[in-house]
């Protein structure tokens, strides 16, 4: 079965004045369909992994077979990620900060709130080039903040992405040129925190 573009869950103009609408439309239907066209192709002759979710296909990535794997790699990755970075956004969040377990697990981890968003940050800014930056928890279950290059997806390494940050310029160089900076603290003013919340409480079961 063929992967396919998710719905975004909101208008292309809802993130504003953060994220622009142009931004959001061309990420979505040129940047996003993108890797779920080239995703499509890599697979057409491999049938056996068309039926495999994304997240097992990125799990088990020495498995696929050699001459789609980068392929696999870049576009499972660009799929996976930007399907869930769409949901960790919202134009109407309700809380600007996490509540309950989550919250509980990030003052553990980080001592506070605030020391979390500044190492998170962090990765962000210090990712070269193209990536992402995330909250996962680790193959050893453990809270932890990482960052990837290219469209590399956490669940590579068997950790499973919380949610994550799209730092390729791609992202917001329409609005923001050059300032990453920028862009990454006006990113958490829509942070959808109900939705990562609840995900978070999934994963950890
Ligand atoms: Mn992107």
């Amino acid at each position: 079965m063929a992967y396919t573009l998710p719905k975004l869950p909101y208008a292309y103009n809802a993130l504003e004045p953060y994220i622009d609408a142009k931004t959001m439309e061309i990420h979505h239907t040129k940047h996003h369909a993108g890797y779920v066209t080239k995703l499509n192709n890599a697979l057409q002759k491999h049938a056996e992994w068309h039926d495999k979710s994304v997240e097992e296909l990125l799990g088990h990535l020495s498995q696929i077979p050699e001459e789609v794997r980068s392929a696999v790699r870049n576009n499972g990755g660009g799929h996976a990620n930007h399907t869930l970075f769409w949901q960790c956004m919202t134009p109407f969040p309700i809380k600007s900060v996490p509540n309950g377990s989550l919250a509980a697990a990030i003052d553990k981890e980080f001592g506070s709130f605030e020391q979390f968003q500044k190492a998170f940050n962090q990765a962000a800014l210090t990712q070269f080039g193209s990536g992402w930056a995330w909250l996962i928890i680790t193959s050893s279950h453990e809270l932890a903040i990482t960052s990837t290059p290219n469209q590399d997806s956490p669940l590579l390494k068997g950790h499973q992405p919380i949610f994550g940050l799209d730092v390729w310029e791609h992202a917001y160089y329409l609005h923001y040129q050059n300032r990453r900076a920028e862009y990454v603290d006006q990113w958490w003013n829509v942070v959808n925190w109900e939705f990562i919340e609840e995900r978070f409480g999934k994963l950890i079961g």
